[in-house]
């Protein structure tokens, strides 16, 4: 918090809320499960295999757990002391609904026309990411997110997606539009774990929240940290651009939980009605 006070008395761009992550018991959402009294030790849970984020809150250890997307709904479990333990601690994951979305891209090399040296790229850059969806780095977790850009909402998390009529994966972040060069914040302090131009995401930087929190920035014009560089909350990370798959000016705004992609308007619940205002004009 002293860090959060310093850093407004040096910008006038972050007096904006930041807020504890809402629960969401639907796939694509975020269920949060106490464990017991902050007083004991930190207690370790696991979801699918996974290690699973564990917080403080009013007093209380708390499970972060991520819901894929492709959770079906019903009763489901988190492990307790080991991914194995038969100390389970159950909960029920509710349907959601997620509406689908038509798009068409003009440039069909980004659809349906790649070149082998694109599809080449492709693989190693989903490898790549891969492996920063996994980092695991164990240290207490600043949840508190503020939005990282001052924009509106242009696309929700979870839409069944549509390329020129071609069922693609559902959309796995949040889409804030704003016009180039717009400054995009780090919601929160976190580390930069990588950064880079990839063929679909355009410029993207990554933040290690810990304990498997990860966020990406997607589509920049201009990447203003670099990998192993910490940032504080509302710390400049890059500005908005139109790079990679786009069909317009935009912030993609990727959250991953225990190595899946969560919706994350669910961590800025103070700051979402400004944006979504903005659609409303
Ligand atoms: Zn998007």
């Amino acid at each position: 918090m002293i860090k959060k006070l310093l850093l407004l008395s040096l910008s006038p761009l972050l007096c904006w809320a930041d807020s504890y992550p809402q629960a969401a018991w639907v796939p694509g959402g975020i269920a949060q499960i106490n464990l017991g009294d902050a007083h004991q030790p930190m207690p370790k849970a696991y979801f699918r295999n996974n290690r699973v984020l564990v917080t403080q809150h009013q007093g209380q250890w708390q499970a972060l757990v991520g819901i894929p997307l492709s959770q079906p709904p019903g009763i489901t479990a988190i492990n307790l002391g080991s991914a194995d333990s038969g100390n389970q601690q159950s909960f029920l994951v509710l349907d959601k609904h997620y509406p689908e979305q038509h798009l068409t891209i003009a440039n069909k090399r980004m659809v349906d026309e790649m070149s082998a040296d694109d599809l080449k790229r492709i693989e190693a850059e989903k490898q790549l990411m891969e492996s920063i969806k996994n980092t695991w780095t164990e240290k207490p977790v600043d949840t508190r997110f503020q939005a990282p850009v001052d924009g509106r909402l242009s696309s929700l998390f979870g839409l069944k997606r549509f390329f020129n009529e071609i069922p693609r994966q559902p959309h796995n972040g949040l889409d804030i539009a704003a016009s180039v060069g717009t400054p995009i914040l780090a919601p929160a302090a976190a580390t930069v774990i990588g950064t880079g131009n990839f063929f679909f995401n355009g410029n993207t930087v990554f933040l290690d929240h810990g304990q498997g929190l990860i966020s990406a920035y997607l589509h920049m014009t201009e990447i203003k940290v670099q990998t192993g560089q910490t940032v504080l909350p509302g710390q400049p990370l890059g500005t908005v651009g139109a790079t990679g798959r786009v069909t317009g000016p935009h912030l993609h705004w990727i959250v991953y939980l225990n190595k899946e992609t969560v919706d994350p308007a669910l961590f800025i619940g103070e700051d979402l009605p400004r944006l979504a205002a903005r659609n409303h004009p």
